[in-house]
């Protein structure tokens, strides 16, 4: 009788719900609790709060609960119904957990803190003894209510980028705000109406209040911008910049080292990084390395001077400035003789204009790096995603910055 009553009072359970069977079962680690209302007392209608009488009792169900003494401790009842007269007959509310879950909301909280403390699913899923349909189900749950909950704050500075799921051939697009360093949404593939779709799901008035869009040289995604957030400035993203020019050079080196080495040189030989990163990172040894090869006429060296000599555009202050000094970059690329590199300086000369803002909002993606790290530490803990669904229910639980816990019942 007393075990019946301390665990009423662990469950925080109130008169009079009672707990009336126990059962342990000591080999199995595993408590059961039987919880009921006494079939002769009135209960709330759901809907107004009027106490009614209990019409009837549904099927048992089951709630997985916080452990007991490391006991997996689960509960069960047949929910009474009542009949109001005026919302008829209605399952009343269990104090225990929300609608229709299959835990407790203490279970769904310890979860979810678990989760977000481990960023991992597999040991989450390990530490809470649950199965992945269940830990996916809690994660899926949360989402929606973070999702329902998200208040319509003003939305300044967005970032558009691609993430690769499922070993690299499937496209996924992700929209956060940058200010808020969080993931919005994210939609299937890389397309316009990828994109489209994901800017259309913010309401007119938020769209309106947009300023800068960061975003790569990606047709697809300029033509979802201009067409959904007219008013806003297109900023093309300095890092995806960066990539494409280091992607010339190494290509220059690579035809280049191809060349030397049929004339029996290795000059180029273990090079690769040097040219992809600039001096104030290089070690020592690098140093060296670029002491000996500068004066070689090469020309890789020519495609690292122009990749740097770009570099200088973020500097400037102003537009008109900013774009003599592209003039010159411009016509120093393109007579460089050096394919690569001026197959990217033409790409940049068309995209100008959007490469330009970028000095009057400074935003880039970089802000996205923290969330993309987030992103890969749970994808490779979860072992690939078995669809898109489950793929963006992930993300948004971990970098949508939601309020995922169930509400307080007790
Ligand atoms: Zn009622």
């Amino acid at each position: 009788m007393q075990d019946k009553e301390l665990y009423r009072q662990l469950l925080g359970l109130k008169e009079p719900w009672d707990v009336s069977e126990i059962k342990v079962d000591f080999a199995g680690l595993r408590v059961d609790l039987w919880i009921t209302w006494p079939p002769d007392r009135k209960a709330p209608c759901p809907e107004c709060g009027k106490l009614c009488n209990i019409y009837d009792h549904r099927e048992e169900r089951q709630w997985r609960h916080l452990d007991t003494m490391q006991f997996q401790t689960v509960l069960h009842c047949r929910i009474p119904r009542i009949e109001c007269a005026e919302h008829g007959v209605k399952s009343i509310n269990v104090p225990w957990a929300e609608g229709n879950s299959r835990f407790t909301a203490l279970f769904e909280r310890l979860s979810i803190d678990v989760l977000l403390g481990c960023l991992n699913q597999t040991k989450a899923k390990e530490i809470l003894k649950l199965s992945w349909d269940e830990m996916h189900l809690i994660q899926e749950k949360s989402v929606r209510r973070g999702l329902d909950r998200r208040k319509a704050a003003a939305l300044k500075r967005l970032g558009v980028d691609e993430k690769s799921f499922l070993k690299g051939h499937r496209y996924a697009t992700l929209l956060c705000d940058l200010d808020e360093k969080r993931v919005l949404d994210v939609a299937q593939d890389r397309k316009e109406d990828s994109l489209k779709g994901l800017l259309e799901s913010i309401p007119d008035e938020q769209r309106q209040e947009v300023e800068a869009v960061a975003v790569d040289m990606w047709e697809p995604y300029i033509n979802a911008v201009q067409a959904l957030l007219p008013e806003a400035d297109i900023v093309h993203d300095k890092f995806h910049i960066a990539k494409y020019l280091g992607e010339a050079v190494d290509a220059v080196r690579k035809a280049e080292n191809k060349a030397l080495i049929k004339d029996g040189s290795e000059l180029l030989k273990g090079t690769k990084y040097l040219w992809l990163t600039t001096p104030e990172n290089w070690s020592a040894n690098q140093k060296r390395m670029f002491k000996e090869l500068r004066d070689q006429d090469l020309k890789v060296g020519r495609a690292w001077g122009i990749k740097e000599m770009f570099a200088n555009l973020w500097e400037f202050t102003y537009e008109k400035a900013a774009r003599n000094y592209f003039r010159k970059w411009h016509w120093w690329a393109t007579h460089s003789r050096l394919k690569p590199i001026a197959q990217v300086a033409k790409m940049l000369k068309r995209h100008l204009d959007n490469i330009l803002t970028y000095l009057k909002h400074r935003i880039t993606n970089a802000a996205v790096e923290g969330i993309n790290s987030r992103i890969q530490q749970v994808k490779s803990a979860a072992r690939g995603f078995r669809n898109f669904e489950n793929y963006r229910i992930a993300i948004l639980f971990f970098c949508g910055k939601l309020d995922l816990y169930p509400q307080e019942t007790q």
